[in-house]
């Protein structure tokens, strides 16, 4: 790499504008394409019925739900009222699968994304499994990482409920001493009510916030179903507001058809400034790590285009954490001059 790199051109800017990464469950699914560590699945929405089994295929039949997919069915039996006991079974089996789900010993792409990025960004996941944040918890002295935020709650999130901690389960709040409780995980729902619970409530502000400060948005594995209509409303509010707005880039990380893709996200695509990629390896979180907003902005304003740092191809943990602190490092040099 990389010390010529950034002499070059891609020196750290002390205060970047916010790089926003939205996460959905085609990000795990493409992160873990052989499971996780002991290679258990990560399913899909629509793949849950395999994780439930029998349970599952018990309550369609008992409740007469309409022949749809599993989120539409789910949402459906919730609003008949009448399945409580069976819909309480089946959210705290998909809970405990996801709460058994564990890393690999190699680095994952997951680790790539948290290390990819730096304080003044956040990863806003609506995926319920653990992984992303134990990929933060073992990159934590790399360097600084971006914040963590769960729209739809996670399985080992745990936090205060008076201060903004991102933690686990047993782990206490390093400002008031407090055992840190678990949020709650939001089950489909087409009345989705965000505020109703105080977490993730308090997650949504912080990302809509960032989202009316950030200049580029990743939109990775995510293609905000039906049921999301609301999630979707929301982010765009946030979105509009954002300062650099007629610049700002917008970044699609998805195996669908592009032109899908960019029909799906209209709305949030301002004057074309737009990619649609297949992987992450082709991301610009990828290519200019930890850069990102310094690469995007001195090619649209100043029309300077930057060498590309990455992708990182280490091997190992230890060799890929080695690579991404001296990137880190430079950030610190910088902040001192
Ligand atoms: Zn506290």
């Amino acid at each position: 790499m990389n010390a010529e790199i950034e002499q070059l051109g891609l020196k750290p800017w002390n205060s970047p504008q916010p790089h926003v990464v939205i996460l959905g469950a085609g990000a795990s699914k493409a992160a873990f394409l052989n499971g996780d560590g002991n290679s258990k699945l990560l399913p899909l929405m629509n793949d849950l019925p395999i994780i439930l089994g029998d349970d599952w295929k018990r309550l369609v039949k008992d409740s007469h739900a309409p022949d749809e997919d599993f989120e539409s069915q789910f949402s459906w039996i919730k609003a008949n009222g009448n399945f409580k006991e069976q819909l309480s079974l089946i959210e705290f089996t998909i809970g405990r699968y996801f709460q058994s789900l564990e890393l690999p010993q190699q680095p994952t792409i997951y680790d790539h994304l948290v290390l990819g990025l730096r304080r003044q960004d956040v990863i806003a996941s609506f995926n319920w499994d653990p992984l992303l944040l134990m990929a933060h918890k073992r990159n934590r002295n790399v360097g600084t990482l971006p914040d963590i935020r769960f729209l739809h709650g996670c399985v080992s999130f745990a936090t205060c409920v008076d201060h903004d901690v991102l933690g686990s389960p047993a782990e206490y709040c390093p400002q008031c001493g407090k055992t840190l409780v678990g949020g709650k995980m939001l089950f489909p729902d087409g009345q989705k009510d965000y505020a109703e619970d105080a977490v993730i409530q308090r997650d949504w502000n912080e990302v809509g916030k960032k989202l009316s400060e950030a200049f580029h948005l990743t939109i990775f594995g995510y293609a905000g179903p039906a049921s999301d209509f609301k999630a979707k409303e929301l982010l765009l509010q946030s979105w509009v507001k954002a300062p650099l707005r007629d610049l700002s880039h917008v970044e699609i990380i998805n195996t669908e058809d592009s032109a899908k893709s960019r029909e799906r996200w209209a709305k949030f695509i301002p004057y074309q400034h737009d990619m649609v990629l297949s992987t992450f390896w082709e991301s610009s979180i990828a290519k200019f790590p930890r850069r990102t907003a310094e690469w995007k902005l001195q090619a649209s304003i100043n029309g300077m285009q930057s060498d590309e740092i990455g992708p990182c191809e280490a091997a190992s943990l230890t060799e890929l954490q080695a690579w991404y602190s001296r990137l880190a490092r430079e950030e610190i040099k910088q902040l001192k001059h």
